[in-house]
């Protein structure tokens, strides 16, 4: 059955130079033939065009138009795209007009990608890669997203998934030909690819690095005695060297985080200042808090002054290589020559402290070819491990037994397969797809 043909603004809302409706499917080309009066422009070629509307010959606008063949789109359908000048009133003309075009509709959040997915343009982890890279905002999440959108994990799986195909095809030769002289290779050369893909998939698991991290970014919590300093020290880095991408919430009332772009990577700053209230039941809770905090985040900045010297619980939770800050030198000098001399409020020593994080997070870097691979495919290279260990093990315990009973063996291989084709989207992903396909927002 053939789709309907969708259309949506592509760029983001608002008055600007340029808006680009998207229309994508078969009705696009007759769609923009009956609201130009010109012949057609060839497929990828920018051409001016005056766009009427059919029904009163009235004169929208004069955007650049531009045709995508089938197969040469980012949907796999026929696209066309109108860059019309960013007025609201020509950008709302427009879009009534496309509106009441027999067959075409408004597309749904996500649909243009969705079709990308479902014509075989994207696999199901490029189409993450894809909203990881909307979603970027510094320049290692770009980095990270723009790899994630090569499709190189999918890649990956689908030469895996060959090897396994080969190897379950050699495990069913000897159940189909059971009556017959298997030869001794077919069990060797099957086991060779399975274990093979076996070997393969656990490096990469031990190698590759966490997509959330690139993601979501370094969480550095803020711990000190009360007073220290933490909060006038958050809002100062805030101000600093580094932008503010958003303040995001604490997950309890009494914390604060701060988005922040470090010299490229994404941080959150955890001010774990607010959870100790006087009352001791209540500190208590707080100094627990705060402890989980400090224990998740990736890096802990401890924070002392004259008046607030280290104590003993924000000694426990500090890690090698945390730094020390001795808050307050105005007041007074540190006590301790490793700590970092800063004052929060004056600004000094706080482009050390920045350059300092900054090198932590730099030696924590996954390289930029590093296989960087989201939860979601790691369960599922995880599943397939499990299957497949299984198998090797049983291989090379007691060939024999396995031997006796191919099909067991088949099955086992075979989970690993559908684990592996659920990353690139082939198999078993139907609830997963809306799921993904609703993070993307209108006219992507
Ligand atoms: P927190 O409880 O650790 O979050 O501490 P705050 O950030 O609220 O600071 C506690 C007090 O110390 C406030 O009165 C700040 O103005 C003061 N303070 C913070 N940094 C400095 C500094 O570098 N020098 C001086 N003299 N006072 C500071």
């Amino acid at each position: 059955m053939a789709q309907d043909t969708i259309f949506a603004v592509s760029t983001p809302p608002g008055v600007g130079g340029v808006a680009v409706i998207r229309i994508s499917g078969s009705d696009s080309d007759t769609t923009l033939a009956a609201m130009t009066d010109v012949p057609l422009p060839e497929v990828r070629r920018a051409s001016v065009r005056r766009l009427i509307d059919p029904q009163s010959g009235e004169t929208l606008d004069h955007p650049l138009v531009l045709r995508f063949s089938d197969g040469e789109s980012f949907t796999g359908e026929p696209v066309v795209e109108l860059h019309l000048h960013g007025g609201r009133a020509v950008v709302a003309s427009v879009l009534e007009v496309l509106g009441q075009v027999k067959g075409l509709r408004l597309a749904e959040p996500g649909e243009f990608t969705r079709r990308a997915f479902d014509n075989g343009r994207l696999d199901l982890s490029q189409v993450e890669g894809l909203a990881d890279l909307i979603a970027a905002e510094t320049a290692s999440q770009q980095r990270a997203a723009l790899h994630q959108y090569s499709g190189v994990i999918g890649e990956r799986c689908r030469a895996w998934s060959a090897r396994l195909t080969r190897g379950l095809a050699l495990l069913e030769a000897t159940i189909d030909f059971a009556d017959e002289e298997i030869p001794v290779e077919t069990w060797e050369i099957a086991t060779n690819e399975i274990v093979g893909v076996r070997d393969a998939i656990r490096a990469d698991l031990n190698s590759a690095h966490p997509a959330e991290r690139m993601r979501d970014g370094w969480r550095v919590a803020i711990l000190g005695a009360p007073n220290a300093g933490k909060s006038t020290l958050m809002n100062a880095l805030a101000r600093r060297d580094v932008a503010i991408v958003s303040d995001i919430p604490g997950t309890t009332r009494d914390s604060i985080e701060v988005h922040l772009d470090l010299g490229g990577y994404p941080v959150t700053l955890i001010d774990t200042a607010g959870i100790r209230e006087s009352d001791d039941t209540v500190e208590r809770i707080g100094i627990e808090r705060a402890g989980r905090m400090a224990e998740e985040a990736d890096l802990r900045i401890a924070v002392a002054a004259p008046d607030a010297p280290l104590t003993g619980d924000v000694k426990l939770l500090l890690r090698d290589g945390d730094p020390c800050l001795w808050n307050k030198v105005d007041l007074g000098p540190a006590p301790d020559a490793s700590m970092m001399s800063i004052s929060a409020q004056t600004g000094n020593g706080l482009d050390a402290v920045i350059a300092r994080l900054r090198k932590t997070i730099d030696n924590v870097q996954p390289p930029a070819d590093a296989l960087l691979l989201h939860q979601r495919h790691r369960a599922a290279m995880s599943e397939a491990l499990r299957a497949l260990d299984v198998y090797a093990d049983l291989a090379s315990d007691d060939p024999e037994r396995i031997q006796a009973v191919p099909e067991v063996a088949a099955q086992i291989v075979r989970e690993a397969w559908e684990a592996l084709g659920r990353i690139t989207g082939e198999r078993g992903i139907d609830r997963l797809l809306d799921v993904i396909f609703s993070e993307f927002c209108l006219g992507k």
